[in-house]
């Protein structure tokens, strides 16, 4: 059962501090004290798995962002005597840079400044040096060489400008207008009959002419990692499940060979593990960074399943046969006997890589779309991420884009039951339906190419927009029969409402390239200008997007639906990108500035990244763990210096 989160005394400090347009918020697993210490130990080891691969994640977003974060991180432990102003706006730009691992903003994936005068950075790293901060110079390079040498990564906003670029315009190609380093001097065009035999998990390079893929494997790049995380694996498969310890072993195999085989047998694996209390996804997994959607970003996720909130989601999964029957989209694209999905409510215990410190609300995996269709998929809500967002989230937020008093009510009573159980939908019913034609092989991703993210999403989030007015929601005791119509009207008007508000995000520019972004923009703009549901309406020099028609609403996101599921069943890439390009990618700059300058006036965070719980072992005297303790830094800076093993010297 889905109920309101009531008002408890939960008084603990949530949000820390904001840095410019982010917001620093605290997790919390309150769960894992009642865990059983076999559960915890096992935790513990898959948490420093999770550690050990963060640095993988920074290397692939951008290649000189390791280097970039050791110049940062030694002139703030070393700080003494550096002037007060210039460490301010150090302090500032490496903290957005740890938030967004590396320098590009994980949202608008446009790059970001140091806001400081080079000559003043200089005489800070100067001062830092002659307080014993160690650079990484390279052989016969002096620090002066080393910050010429980074310059532009710090100070030009033109320089590699944006991480993932999908559509950079014409006649630009979308790897080299891309800046993160998962290619190396390779285009697309090069890639045209390029037999590519670790599509997943390698990085291309251009080397004398020739394409060679470097493996992300042991033994291969990031040997020294991945040779890490194995050994924390290692340690965790004794204190797993059995299924669970088959899947890590499976998992140990992949890292060890990197074949796509081994891929493959580790996500049959991981998939039919359904019912171990513990978790976790540690790999190569996301393809959102690379602009030809191929190549996993790493990140690891450790969680428990929270079981309260479970229930809610497992009656979801288990009528998903039902949903997919009633899918408004043709018979041929509905998948029969629809079983594999499970869900589950988890709290996540560390979150690092490409899912940390900001975080997904909702994962469902694998994205394999051939094991999806053989053998399902697992779904996880993430309950507590979930729940540090809602008691962060300012009341002006929501009130300042309603358009009356009785919208911004039903916002502050509904919101976070409406997007609870729409993300659930989402994720259990959404990714996991339809078919798709043979022909494709079960890659739609080969011909949807860069729209197939931001198509898939949009396909999920319709499924959940589509049916969440339906009467099985009550039936199946979701939502109190007496407040189902609120609750409907409730996120409708939170969608339509956020396709505005997610303007503040895009500061620069005229275009959308984050895939989710794209998915709720081109859905409301797709309503506004095909159905009658949503009006646009200013008042006082301010735009609103008001629900006028709930009906209308519910009944035009299926329509929209059954096209988005036509597109992937059958890859139709231009209709995928006419749809995109006419709705989701290009919006009105002036609207967006209206949205900036009144979310700046009540001080609006535009994306939020996550402190996360820390681990401690207690150890007898053979060195066996005696008890697991967990405990909350409430400090991003803290955390961040202790991850890349540095001691912090100076306050934030
Ligand atoms: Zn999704």
């Amino acid at each position: 059962m889905t109920v309101p989160a009531a008002p408890h005394a939960d008084t603990r400090k949530y949000l820390l501090e904001r840095v410019e347009d982010a917001a620093v918020v605290q997790l919390y697993a309150d769960g894992f004290d009642g865990l059983a210490l076999r559960e915890k130990t096992l935790i513990f080891h898959l948490y420093h798995a999770a550690l050990a691969g963060r640095d993988i994640y920074y290397d692939q977003r951008y290649e000189h962002n390791l280097e970039m974060r050791d110049v940062l991180e030694e002139i703030v432990t070393h700080a003494g005597g550096v002037d007060a102003g210039a460490l301010d706006a150090i302090w500032r730009y490496t903290k957005l840079f740890w938030i967004n691992t590396g320098p590009y903003n994980n949202l608008t994936a446009r790059k970001f400044v140091l806001k400081l005068a080079p000559e003043a950075f200089a005489a800070a790293a100067a001062r830092a040096a002659a307080n014993g901060a160690r650079f990484p110079l390279r052989p016969g390079e002096t620090l002066p060489d080393l910050l010429a040498r980074l310059h532009r990564g710090f100070f030009d906003p033109e320089f590699d400008p944006i991480v993932t670029s999908k559509t950079p315009g014409a006649g630009r190609d979308i790897l080299q207008a891309s800046a993160n380093n998962l290619y190396q001097g390779v285009t697309m065009a090069d890639l045209e009959g390029f037999e590519e035999r670790y599509p997943l998990n390698s990085r291309l390079v251009r080397r004398d002419g020739q394409i060679v893929e470097e493996v992300y494997r042991l033994g291969g790049r990031y040997d020294t990692y991945i040779r890490e995380i194995v050994r924390h694996l290692r340690a965790a498969v004794p204190f797993a499940t059995a299924a669970m310890a088959g899947a890590l072993e499976a998992l140990i195999r992949f890292y060890e060979t990197g074949e796509t085989a081994d891929r493959v047998a580790y996500d049959i694996a991981w998939v039919h593990d359904r019912d171990s209390p513990v978790d976790t996804i540690n790999g190569f997994v996301e393809v959102y960074m690379d602009a030809r959607g191929v190549k996993g970003a790493w990140e690891a996720l450790v969680y428990y399943v929270n079981p309260d909130k479970t229930e809610g989601i497992r009656k979801l999964a288990a009528e998903a046969q039902w949903f997919e029957d009633r899918m408004p989209w043709a018979d041929e694209f509905k998948k029969q006997g629809v079983s594999g999905i499970s869900a589950n409510a988890i709290d996540v215990v560390v979150e690092t890589g490409d899912s940390g410190p900001v975080t997904p609300v909702g994962i469902n995996l694998p994205n394999d779309q051939t094991i999806r269709e053989r053998h399902g998929s697992k779904s996880v809500s993430l309950s507590n991420a979930n729940q540090a967002y809602d008691k962060s989230t300012l009341p002006e937020f929501r009130r300042e884009f309603a358009w009356s008093e009785e919208e911004a009510r039903r916002a502050e009573k509904w919101s976070s039951v409406a997007s609870e159980l729409t993300t659930n939908m989402h994720e259990v019913i959404g990714h996991g339906s339809g078919r798709i034609r043979e022909h494709l092989n079960g890659n739609p991703q080969g011909v949807l190419k860069e729209q197939y993210s931001a198509l898939e999403e949009s396909r999920a989030d319709l499924v959940a927009l589509y049916f969440v007015p339906d009467r099985k929601i009550v039936e199946l005791g979701l939502v109190d029969e007496a407040d189902h119509d609120e609750i409907v009207r409730a996120e409708y008007e939170a969608y339509a409402r956020n396709a505005l508000v997610q303007l503040r995000r895009v500061r620069e520019g005229t275009q959308i390239e984050e895939d989710h972004m794209r998915n709720r923009q081109m859905i409301v703009g797709w309503l506004l200008a095909n159905s009658g549901a949503i009006e646009v309406r200013r008042r006082e020099g301010k735009t609103y997007y008001v629900v006028v028609d709930v009906t209308a609403f519910q009944r035009d996101a299926g329509r929209l639906l059954a096209e988005v599921q036509r597109i992937k069943s059958e890859g139709d890439y231009d209709a995928a990108r006419a749809l995109f390009e006419t709705y989701g990618v290009h919006f009105d700059p002036a609207l967006r500035d209206e949205v900036v300058a009144r979310v700046d006036r009540l001080h609006m965070p535009s994306y939020t990244g996550f402190v996360q719980p820390r681990l401690d072992a207690v150890r007898d005297s053979q060195g066996n763990i005696t008890e697991v303790s967990i405990s909350y830094p409430l400090d991003l800076a803290a955390q961040m210096l202790e991850y890349s093993g540095r001691a912090r010297t100076t306050q934030a």
